[in-house]
């Protein structure tokens, strides 16, 4: 496995955070959930020690735990976050949930260029991701795709040995599983997935083992 990708578990949520490092000293962070001092002491030192310009702040999806520490990444970094358009209304939810569930939240900060699905490609230095849109968690969740090293970074749609949750405003069940079906167990089965919550799982784990969503 390349180890230029590396994970954060973040807040109280246990949101995995990744800095995906481009290999010329340039890095791109995905769904920034750094709440609390120590977490964003703990991530810019990382950037420090490896000397390491953070460039870009990508999201998967705006629910609360992804989000946390987007104003923090615009005010350290200068970085606006940018997500799909149709994941707006999550976005535009996140301060309520935020105080629905009684945490702390900075305000949102403005969004950067919408991210454009189905099959657009960011160039992250040595990596190329395939922008594929994904929804059934959340309306405009993306997974980020990279065929050249074999991963995905994937939000909430699947995890090790589950899916995400379909109960949350814009959730559907049977989207999601779609969404599965045709956008990940249509990569090769050696594809590792990165989610937003939990460990990393293998495409072909997932298919012939997931209790949720078959191939
Ligand atoms: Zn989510
Ligand atoms: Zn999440």
């Amino acid at each position: 496995m390349m180890n230029d990708l590396h994970t954060f578990t973040f807040n109280v949520f246990s949101e995995n955070t990744y800095l995906l490092d481009h290999g010329n000293g340039e890095a791109t962070v995905f769904d920034p959930g750094m709440s609390s001092f120590d977490e964003r002491e703990d991530f810019d030192s990382f950037l420090q020690s490896r000397e390491l310009k953070l460039v870009e702040c990508l999201l998967t999806h705006a629910h609360l735990d992804h989000v946390l520490g987007a104003n923090w990444i615009v005010e350290k970094y200068g970085l606006l976050p940018r997500l799909h358009d149709l994941d707006i209304p999550t976005w535009d939810m996140a301060e309520k949930s935020a105080h629905v569930y009684g945490i702390p939240m900075d305000p949102l900060p403005s969004r950067g260029v919408p991210l454009e699905g189905q099959g657009s490609i960011i160039s992250c230095g040595n990596y190329d991701l395939e922008v594929r849109l994904a929804p059934g968690h959340s309306l405009g969740h993306v997974v980020f795709v990279c065929h050249e090293y074999s991963f995905v970074i994937g939000g909430d749609v699947l995890f090790n040995g589950s899916v995400g949750r379909t109960d949350l405003p814009g959730g559907d069940a049977s989207t999601l599983a779609k969404s599965i079906v045709e956008q990940l167990y249509t990569l090769p089965d050696n594809f590792e997935v990165h989610p937003g919550h939990g460990l990393s799982t293998t495409v072909g784990k997932e298919k012939a083992t997931n209790p949720f969503v078959h191939s």
